[in-house]
């Protein structure tokens, strides 16, 4: 477990530099120093902790222009990287806020025997690991990272190895926060490395692709650890006939390229009554044909550029397979475009694709929209359904109720009602992953807490007087 990654740049396809990677001496004495400390961390309580982790907001707000500046030279987009950084401060707060609230719950109440208390006491595990995917570097870094500290556990953290610019300047935010610096540790370095972590914590949780999350999650089990696995999506909406289609459309173009398609929940198909498919397609286009890519600077409004090159050859394998089965550009790109040594795509809408194609059932993660006419809602359902994914999905039709009837018949965690990709805003809906999106507890909501909790019983004898209960043996 030796070596370096290398820094790429993929709005010009060339390497920066190079950062070596964690060893697994290294590994071995970080899991060690996490555990050592953990035991202080979870006596501060839930209060003293978010007490730190409003102080590491701070640490962080100060270094902003540093970890945005990272996060965009790793991922080619500024705007997203604003945006994350914001979010990642608005999370700290939320779970601030609200981890204490929940666990000042009570959970002591008195048994159906009367004179036996149960008190549920809650047990943090000790280190948690958290692995992380290159499309929203710093806010899939955290999303989990955060409730596991205000649970009490310590967190060993691998972020993707395509953008791990915003380490540095996130590791010298903990230089003011002692505490913290303790109980969280970042390493650095690709598959191999996050192969490495698994034995050395108590849970993991892992956000990736299907592929690797099947290792993870057999890693796992030989470990006899949980796995919470956050994994790909082929989103499907629903636009059924009386929605209003300028909204929909509208809608849908930010649920299919917002970070240029690069989030687990894009829309990446969608299914159209036929009787308003060629008014719809006709909307779609002409909005999808205004929007540009970000090129050649960071303050072009547009989209910005493929981040991880790797992903490059599913795109176009995926495109030049609709194309050659029949698929129809109506906008956007027939092919990846090049432009300063990046790989580019525009918002492309299709037309004339089936469920033969691999743009329409496999996870494309780019800024397509493949669109299909049904006959009525229960083609579309099923269509939907007809998937080995279930991340999310998103239902317009004419009224809130009919688009929430539809909705319910989704196999998917989540479902946007007369809205696309509210998960990626949203985050106080729990929701599972359905099929092979995922494994575990809701990663959304307070339930989120809770997966790094496990609950103890206190099985507590509270009258006295009660000496010889019917399960002693008789004197
Ligand atoms: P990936 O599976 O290639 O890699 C994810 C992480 O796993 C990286 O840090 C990588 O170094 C690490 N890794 C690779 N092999 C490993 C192994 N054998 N053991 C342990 N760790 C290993 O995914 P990616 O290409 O970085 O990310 C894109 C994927 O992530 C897409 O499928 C996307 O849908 C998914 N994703 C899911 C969510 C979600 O919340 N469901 C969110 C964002 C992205």
């Amino acid at each position: 477990m030796t070596g370096s990654i290398e820094l790429r740049n993929p709005r010009t396809g060339r390497s920066d530099g190079t950062l070596p990677s964690t060893t697994a001496d290294e590994l071995t004495a970080t899991a060690q120093r996490l555990r050592t400390a953990q035991p202080a961390w979870n006596a501060l309580g839930v209060d003293g902790r978010a007490h730190v982790l409003r102080r590491w907001k701070a640490a962080c707000d100060v270094r902003r222009d540093a970890i945005i500046t990272a996060l965009a030279a790793d991922t080619g987009r500024m705007r997203e990287s604003v945006q994350e950084f914001d979010a990642f401060l608005g999370t700290i707060e939320r779970w601030a806020n609200l981890a204490p609230k929940l666990f000042a719950e009570s959970r002591r109440f008195t048994s159906s025997l009367g004179f036996i208390d149960i008190d549920k006491n809650l047990r943090p595990y000790q280190l948690a690991g958290i692995i992380s995917p290159w499309n929203f570097p710093l806010v899939l870094s955290t999303i989990d990272m955060l409730p596991a500290l205000m649970a009490g556990s310590a967190v060993l953290l691998k972020p993707s190895e395509v953008t791990p610019r915003f380490v540095a300047p996130l590791r010298e935010s903990l230089v003011d926060v002692p505490e913290l610096a303790s109980v969280f540790e970042i390493v650095i370095g690709d598959g191999t490395v996050g192969a490495q972590m698994i034995p050395f914590v108590d849970l993991i949780c892992f956000t990736g692709s299907v592929p690797t999350g099947r290792k993870v999650g057999l890693a796992a089990a030989a470990h006899f650890i949980p796995a919470l696995l956050e994994l790909g999506g082929k989103d499907p909406a629903i636009v059924l006939a009386g929605a209003d289609l300028d909204s929909a459309s509208t809608a849908l173009l930010w649920g299919a390229t917002s970070n240029a398609g690069q989030a687990c929940q894009s829309i990446e198909r969608i299914y159209v009554e036929a009787s308003v498919h060629d008014e719809f397609v006709d909307l779609l286009s002409r909005k999808a044909a205004r929007i540009g890519l970000c090129y050649p600077t960071y303050d072009t409004p547009g989209l910005g550029p493929i981040i991880a090159d790797r992903q490059v050859p599913t795109i176009e394998r995926h495109l030049a397979d609709a194309l050659a089965k029949g698929a129809v550009v109506r906008a956007g790109s027939s092919e990846v475009e090049r432009h300063g040594g990046g790989a580019w795509v525009r918002t492309t809408v299709l037309t004339g694709v089936t469920h033969d194609m691999e743009i329409m059932r496999e996870e494309t993660f780019g800024p397509f929209l493949p669109v299909m006419a049904v006959a009525d809602a229960d083609e579309a359902v099923r269509l939907a359904n007809d998937s080995p994914f279930g991340l999310s999905a998103a239902v317009f039709a004419a009224t809130t109720e009919d688009a929430e009837a539809v909705a319910r018949r989704l196999d998917a965690g989540a479902v946007s009602v007369n809205d696309a990709t509210l998960t990626a805003l949203v985050w106080e809906g729990e929701k599972h992953s359905f099929k092979s999106s995922g494994l575990g507890g809701s990663r959304m909501g307070p339930a989120s807490l809770f997966r790094f909790l496990r609950s103890q019983a206190l099985l507590i004898k509270t009258n006295p007087a009660v000496r010889d209960p019917w399960w002693y043996p008789a004197d």
